[in-house]
């Protein structure tokens, strides 16, 4: 579903944000990127989700490339930055359905999946109110929705639970799975060990922008926990 080979970033030369990362997520995957403050986490991202360039190496997404064939990937998935920016002047309604018209999904199928995941978040009293006046928790709960809303056979994620409260946090980890229980991939980013040791069935720690661990979860951390594998691969960061 996502091939990375040899991907390189720099930032106006000194930074070498990613250095040389290679990996694979597959369908059905829920696939944890961890790494310390300024590991280069974000950076591999923006560059998967086609907004950001990079120096070298390949991005593909479901066999396309993303450099060579954009939009065809774009299509394919989805995208939450670790502070969405929505627009604040549309009400959450008016957003989803925006977003909805953007990926072409039917009215009938909207309808269906606007109710089920608001509902799910507790948002749907509050979407005809403005984004602008919603609170942060909200704002991320309306960009998760606006994330599901086409079925994306790739979902990406940059701190998802950052700011949810455990309710929908749980919420969110169940529609997770579900998601990659019909076929589809996650990879996200997340600080919160625990949850990346509970969901994951695959993990990748960064260190300095290069991969030092990747692979499935209990062959990469064996007997110890993620914690202490972690500390130990990212000492001196
Ligand atoms: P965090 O966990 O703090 O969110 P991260 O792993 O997501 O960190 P990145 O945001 O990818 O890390 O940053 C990787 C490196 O690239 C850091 O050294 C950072 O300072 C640098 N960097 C990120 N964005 C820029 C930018 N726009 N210009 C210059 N340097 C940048």
């Amino acid at each position: 579903m996502l091939t990375i080979e040899h991907l390189n970033k720099s930032y106006g030369g000194d930074v070498k944000a990613v250095d040389d990362l290679s990996l694979t997520v597959l369908p059905g995957d829920i696939y944890g990127f961890i790494g310390h403050n300024g590991a280069g986490k974000t950076t591999t991202l923006r560059a998967i989700a086609g907004i950001l360039s990079f120096d070298s190496g390949s991005i593909r997404i479901d066999g396309k490339s993303i450099v060579e064939e954009p939009i065809a990937c774009k299509r394919e998935m989805a995208y939450i930055p670790d502070n969405p920016d929505l627009y604040e002047h549309l009400t959450g309604i008016q957003y989803l359905n925006f977003v909805a018209d953007i990926y072409g999904v039917s009215a009938r199928l909207r309808d269906e999946r606007i109710k089920k995941y608001a509902d799910a978040f507790e948002m749907t009293p509050r979407l005809n109110d403005l984004i602008g006046s919603c609170s942060h928790g909200m704002k991320q709960k309306i960009a998760v929705i606006s994330a599901l809303i086409h079925s994306p056979k790739l979902l990406l994620l940059d701190e998802p639970f950052v700011g949810l409260d455990p309710k929908a946090a749980h919420t969110l980890k169940g529609f997770m799975k579900e998601l990659c229980d019909d076929g589809s991939a996650i990879f996200f980013s997340t600080h919160v060990l625990e949850v990346a040791e509970k969901l994951c069935n695959k993990i990748a720690i960064i260190k300095n922008g290069r991969i030092v661990a990747a692979g499935d979860m209990d062959k990469v951390k064996g007997d110890e926990s993620l914690e202490t594998l972690f500390l130990e691969l990212t000492e001196h960061a």
